[in-house]
């Protein structure tokens, strides 16, 4: 069975949206773009108009690639400062000659709606969450929309990232599953694929997953985005593995929709926080 994340997504932005609509005063995302990365500028087109479609005001803050640091330091606190900002998002990859981890750092932990700050990696870890990066929470309450039982079954996760393996396996901890994580240097990954009761890949590389690696009955997530020749595909081999598996995330429509809406969703927690 298809886990419809397009449909799932769509029902919860109408219901942000209704929401939305109460307020006098509307939500608002800000998001930072240094530079001029292609792919950069399509997610953070398509964040402009979920944002537009349910009502929430949408500030994006353009530097050219050859920027001071001071000067986006400044906007970032300047946002942090500003009541009407309720979400700040750092278009990642930024310039290599920026730093990363202390620009996120600086981004107040109540308006970071990608999670990705350690104050909010940190209460993750703690399971005293606040914000949590949108692809990981995405999946989470994809699997909970079709009722599958996380708590108690073998999760594996394949990918370490700061972004998206490591805060969903903290996620599946706290919903129950017993959680491996695999990565790069993991030694014969069927082994462990084998045992997935969930198995979510999140490694971006076409066929990772073929047949062989998945257990009958296993529920996939694909989160992988691999274009090839125009074409989006996960990481999984969805032809040969959809009839093994008894759940399953198409690519595209699967876990991409559900990482947007988690970010409106973030956003208007953090405004409701405020009412
Ligand atoms: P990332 O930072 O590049 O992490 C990739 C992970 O995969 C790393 O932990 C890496 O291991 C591991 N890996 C690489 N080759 C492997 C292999 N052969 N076997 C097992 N593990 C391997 O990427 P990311 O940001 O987490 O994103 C992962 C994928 O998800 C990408 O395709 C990305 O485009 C996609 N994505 C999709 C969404 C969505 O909304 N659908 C959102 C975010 C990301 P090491 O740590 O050892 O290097």
């Amino acid at each position: 069975m298809l886990l419809d994340g397009k449909a799932l997504s769509d029902k919860i932005k109408e219901e942000l949206a209704k929401k939305v609509k109460g307020y006098l005063v509307k939500p608002c995302l800000a998001v930072i773009q240094i530079g001029n990365d292609e792919a950069s500028n399509i997610y953070i087109k398509a964040k402009e108009k979920a944002c537009d479609k349910i009502g929430i005001n949408f500030i994006h803050v353009k530097f050219e690639s050859d920027v001071n640091e001071q000067e986006v330091i400044n906007k970032i606190v300047e946002l942090n400062n500003d009541n009407y900002v309720n979400g700040i998002l750092l278009q990642l990859p930024i310039p290599p000659k920026f730093n990363q981890y202390k620009l996120l750092n600086l981004i107040n932990k109540n308006k970071d709606v990608d999670g990705l700050t350690d104050i909010n990696a940190g209460l993750l870890f703690k399971g005293n969450n606040n914000l949590v990066p949108c692809t990981p929470l995405g999946i989470i309450n994809l699997l909970k929309e079709y009722n599958i039982e996380i708590s108690g079954k073998h999760a594996v996760v394949i990918g370490r990232s700061n972004l998206v393996g490591k805060p969903l396996a903290m996620l599946l901890l706290q919903n129950g599953a017993t959680v491996t994580i695999c990565h790069s240097k993991t030694v014969n990954l069927k082994e462990f694929t084998k045992q997935a009761d969930i198995l979510i890949s999140a490694v971006g590389k076409k066929d990772l997953i073929t047949k062989d690696m998945v257990k009958e009955g296993v529920v996939v997530v694909d989160v992988g985005m691999n274009r090839v020749d125009g074409k989006l595909y996960g990481d999984v081999d969805f032809e040969n593995i959809k009839d093994i598996a008894s759940y399953i995330t198409p690519v595209p429509g699967g876990v991409g929709p559900m990482t947007v809406a988690m970010l409106l969703s973030n956003v208007v927690k953090n405004y409701e926080k405020n009412l």
